[in-house]
């Protein structure tokens, strides 16, 4: 039964990186963080993106881990692994499927790619870094749910920043 801390270590480290990027995506790439991630959310004909510093930090993070792995304490070799993994599903789903960054086309139609791809879509239909919505990747919520947020941002105070006042007449 040695496979099975592995195995669970490895899906482990999966699903907490997807709730870990969804909260720095919020909090940190749309916060304090935004001046790398201002670049993704511009339109451009550039290959690259100052934002895909965060993913070359994050393989940073996981050549460490393996590394630990390696010299200390094996269980870091499971985590490393996990952290790629997740890498590689990013890659797939946010930068090909959603954003097209490989050369061949193809929108999903169905199912949950369709999700995924609808909802990170709605994260783009808000201009700026306040009021987005969805900021997972791998994880995709109901896409009529979404929308309902958008609209209430679009209806709320917030959104009204920096807009000329009604005017009374
Ligand atoms: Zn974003
Ligand atoms: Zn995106």
């Amino acid at each position: 039964m040695s496979y099975v801390l592995p195995v669970l270590l490895v899906i482990g480290s999966v699903v907490f990186m997807e709730w870990f990027a969804t909260w720095s995506h919020r909090h940190i790439m749309h916060g304090w963080g935004w001046g790398w991630h201002k670049s993704h959310h511009e339109p451009h004909d550039h290959a690259l993106e100052k934002n895909d510093l965060y993913a070359v930090v994050f393989a940073g993070v996981a050549i460490l881990l393996f590394l630990a792995g390696e010299a200390w304490w094996r269980p870091l070799t499971w985590i490393a692994l996990g952290v790629t993994i997740y890498g590689f599903l990013y890659f797939v789903l946010h930068d090909g499927l959603v954003h097209q960054r490989w050369p061949f086309k193809y929108i999903p139609r169905k199912g949950y790619l369709k999700r995924v791809y609808q909802a990170h879509r709605l994260h783009h239909a808000v201009k700026g870094k306040d009021g987005c919505v969805s900021f997972g990747f791998v994880y995709a919520p109901p896409v009529d749910k979404l929308v309902r947020e958008l609209q209430e941002y679009r209806n709320s105070d917030a959104s009204r920043h920096g807009e000329e006042p009604p005017t009374t007449h």
